[in-house]
C-alpha cells in the first residue's frame, strides 16, 4: 500500500451516526398520540381505533423497528453515521475527470463528499459544456451549483468547450487531445489522482468511454466500476451489502490468473456515504435543472451510485 493510499483510506471511515431511527421510535409515536388528546382544540375522531387494533398496530411498529435496529447493527453503525469531517490533513489531491455537467452527481457524489469531509483538494474538469441540445451556457452554470453543493468551491472547477469534444453519443472525442488537455491540467494543479470512469462508462455512452481511455504518466488514475444491471437499483442496500460481515468488497483484492501466470492484484477503493450525504447528492443533482426529467428522479432515488463508489485503482 503506497503513502497515499493510506492515507486515501481515511474517507472511507468518516462516515457517521444517524438519529432519524430514534424518529421512527414507537416511544415517540405514543408521545404525539398523548399531547394531542390533551389539547382541547382537537376533536377526537368518531371512529378511533379499538384497544386491541391500536395494539396490533404498536406490535407492527415495534417489529419493524426492531427489524431496522438489527439491520443496522449488522450493517455496521457506520451507515448511519453523519460526517463531520476529520481533524488529520489530506495531502493528495484529486481530479474529478468527467464528460458532461451532471456526471459529478449522478456518478460520483459519494466520492466527492468523502474527498471533501476529509479536506482533501479536489478539482472538477468537465470536458464538455453538453451542448448536445443547445443548453451548454446553462449546464455551465448548472455544473458549478451541483459542485458547490458538493463542497467544491467554483475556482476549483472547469468546464471546456473544445471543438472536438462537443456533447453527443455520435461524437468520437480524439484520446490524444484528451491526453493533451489533461497533462497541462495535472501540471498547473498538482493532481495527484484522476477520478474518472471505467470501460464501460457507467451507461456506456461513447463521452464516458473516451474520457475513461485518458493516460497520466506518474499518476493514479481510479476508474468507477459500472455496476452490474442486478446491482445498478439496489440504492441503500448497497451500502447495507458492502458493511456485511460476509460480504465480498474488500480494499484490495485479487483476478484469477492464466494458467502458468500469476494473479494479477488488483486494488480497490470504496467510498460510501450516509443517508444524509446521499440527501446531499440529489440536492445537487436537483441543481441540474435541465437535466431533472421524471425518470432521473426514479434514478435518485434507487441508484447505487448514490450510495457506493467502488473504483479499479491503476497506474497512469
Ligand atoms: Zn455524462
Amino acid at each position: 500500500m503506497s503513502g497515499s493510499e493510506a492515507k486515501n483510506t481515511e474517507p472511507e471511515e468518516s462516515v457517521v451516526k444517524e438519529t432519524s431511527v430514534i424518529k421512527e421510535s414507537p416511544v415517540e409515536d405514543s408521545k404525539v398520540e398523548v399531547s394531542e388528546l390533551k389539547d382541547p382544540a382537537v376533536k377526537v375522531p368518531s371512529a378511533a381505533p379499538t384497544p386491541a387494533a391500536s395494539t396490533s398496530w404498536i406490535s407492527l411498529r415495534n417489529i419493524l423497528s426492531i427489524s431496522i435496529i438489527i439491520i443496522a447493527l449488522l450493517a455496521s453503525p457506520r451507515f448511519f453515521n453523519f460526517d463531520f469531517g476529520q481533524s488529520t490533513p489530506c495531502e493528495t489531491s484529486y481530479l474529478i475527470l468527467t464528460a458532461h455537467p451532471d456526471d459529478e452527481a449522478m456518478f460520483f457524489a459519494p466520492t466527492i463528499l468523502s474527498l471533501v469531509n476529509a479536506g482533501c483538494p479536489v478539482r472538477g474538469l468537465c470536458l464538455s459544456e453538453g451542448n448536445e441540445s443547445g443548453l451548454g451556457r446553462t449546464r455551465k452554470e448548472e455544473l458549478v451549483a451541483s459542485y458547490e453543493a458538493l463542497g467544491v468551491k467554483k475556482e476549483f472547477i472547469e468546464i471546456l468547450d473544445h471543438p472536438e469534444l462537443q456533447d453527443g453519443p455520435t461524437k468520437d472525442w480524439p484520446k490524444f487531445v484528451i491526453d493533451n488537455i489533461v497533462s497541462s491540467y495535472l501540471s498547473m494543479h498538482h493532481i495527484d489522482t484522476i477520478i474518472t470512469f471505467d470501460q464501460t462508462g457507467i451507461s456506456q455512452h461513447p463521452n464516458h468511454i473516451a474520457v475513461s481511455r485518458v493516460s497520466a504518466p506518474r499518476r493514479e488514475i481510479w476508474k468507477l466500476q459500472s455496476p452490474s444491471i442486478l446491482s445498478k437499483y439496489t440504492g441503500p442496500l448497497s451500502v447495507i451489502s458492502h458493511y456485511l460481515p460476509f460480504s465480498q468488497s474488500t480494499s484490495t483484492t485479487g483476478k484469477k490468473g492464466k494458467k502458468g501466470k500469476k494473479a494479477k492484484v488488483v486494488k480497490i477503493k470504496v467510498f460510501t456515504t450516509s443517508p444524509f450525504g446521499w440527501a446531499r447528492g440529489v440536492w445537487a443533482m436537483t441543481r441540474h435543472k435541465t437535466q431533472l426529467v421524471w425518470f432521473r428522479w426514479l434514478y435518485l432515488a434507487a441508484s447505487r451510485l448514490m450510495w457506493i463508489n467502488e473504483f479499479e485503482v491503476v497506474a497512469g
